[in-house]
């Protein structure tokens, strides 16, 4: 039977609750069974994880690794993470005082954000942003500021920029390569971010997790940048770069005043990280550095099969230099990218997320969809069918 429980009412739900939306990336996975529609929207792979991967995983059950383990994470995880981090980015971290093994970058976010946001504070997000954002600052109150970057270049005015600043933001969140815009920031770029978090005394929390999914320019870690080792938190992780978005693996990377932070939260949070495919992951960090390049190959070779697809039918994409999405204008076919979604699910079966989840929640119209390419290629070429078939038709655009 169901509860009957007329105690809870509205009322008796906490605002941070209230306030935030349902996820709608999945809830355009929803409406993808609805019509049957081929899934571009939400950001994961419908291919195999690594078989070592999942050997490492099983095996380490079977182990019996399966209790809680430390809450920093696996010394040896950490420092993996840490060889990494002085490896690619010349920055030497302290495994032990300055990494964090979490649940997923999305734990890493929160905790960053909760550790250094009091309720009232500002934080500048950059639009369109990656959707965990806003209900992330909701839980800890935090104020979004956005800042609109304009495509293909997304390149950020100073003037603006000070402007915002002025206002008082205590911290940034940066993420690059970025979802869902595909933007890799340059060093030059990180420079000036760089300068006025120094100026005005700002922290930077940087979501890294499509770090080895580039094809134009290479990831530059905000850690690196001169005078922002103590302003930085790096939130990354293991679902993207080795294909176990389910595995909920992430990590934080920060000085040891803003760790000892993060470390307190987490521990009450979720305790640990799941411990036996913490084991599993210190084999992914010894993949070959081919895995690395492959990985950037085959995500290139995805994009650049849907990319030509897209613009055929009247969308203006703009080709992505990282990660896994395709961000496309959408006025040839609707004015508003929930009816151009829509559209595309009912006529050509293919799910994509409007635009608005990645926008500032005044705008009432976003002529934009995101695409997800993170799919085998049997699913591409299946959605391009779909998508050509609906030119071949002569089906009626929404305008
Ligand atoms: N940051 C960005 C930009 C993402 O796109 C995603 C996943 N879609 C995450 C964080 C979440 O990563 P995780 O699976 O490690 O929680």
């Amino acid at each position: 039977m169901p509860s009957t429980n007329t105690a809870v009412n509205r009322h008796s739900i906490a605002q941070r609750a209230q306030l935030t939306q349902e996820s709608q990336i999945r809830e355009a996975s929803r409406y993808c069974d609805q019509f049957g529609a081929i899934n571009l929207a939400q950001g994961l792979p419908d291919f195999p994880a690594p078989e070592a991967l999942k050997q490492a995983a099983v095996e380490a059950i079977l182990a019996d690794h399966n209790q809680y383990c430390d809450p920093w994470g696996l010394a040896d995880l950490r420092q993996g993470i840490a060889q990494k981090m002085a490896r690619e980015q010349n920055v030497v971290v302290d495994p032990d005082r300055e990494v964090t093994v979490c649940c997923g970058a999305t734990e890493g976010l929160n905790l960053a954000l909760l550790s250094l946001i009091d309720p009232g504070d500002r934080v500048l997000v950059f639009e369109p942003f990656y959707e965990n954002y806003l209900p992330n600052l909701i839980t800890c109150g935090g104020i979004p500021e956005f800042f609109l970057l304009e495509p293909p270049h997304w390149q950020i005015d100073e003037n603006i920029l000070q402007q915002v600043f002025r206002k008082g933001i205590k911290a940034v969140i940066l993420n690059s390569p970025a979802n869902p815009t595909g933007k890799v920031w340059r060093y030059e770029e990180l420079e000036v971010l760089a300068r006025y978090c120094q100026k005005y005394d700002a922290y930077v929390i940087t979501d890294e997790i499509y770090e080895y999914i580039i094809y134009e320019g290479k990831h530059i870690s905000m850690l690196s940048v001169p005078g922002m080792r103590e302003r930085t938190i790096v939130v990354g992780g293991f679902s993207k770069t080795f294909c176990v978005t389910g595995w909920r693996l992430g990590y934080t990377i920060a000085c040891a005043t803003l760790t000892t932070a993060m470390r307190k939260l987490h521990d009450f949070l979720t305790i640990c990280a799941p411990a036996p495919l913490q084991i599993a992951a210190l084999t992914a960090l010894q993949f070959s550095p081919d895995y690395f390049t492959n990985l950037g190959k085959e995500y290139r070779h995805k994009r650049d099969l849907l990319f030509p697809a897209l613009a055929e039918i009247g969308l203006k994409p703009v080709l992505p230099q990282g990660a896994y999405y395709i961000w496309a204008e959408t006025s040839a076919i609707a004015p508003d990218g929930d009816q151009a979604a829509r559209y595309l699910a009912e006529q050509a079966r293919i799910a994509a997320v409007p635009g608005k989840c990645f926008a500032n929640p005044d705008r009432s119209v976003v002529p934009y969809i995101r695409f997800c390419f993170a799919k085998k290629e049997s699913t591409l070429i299946a959605a391009i069918h779909n998508l050509l078939q609906l030119k071949e038709n002569g089906d009626t655009p929404l305008l």
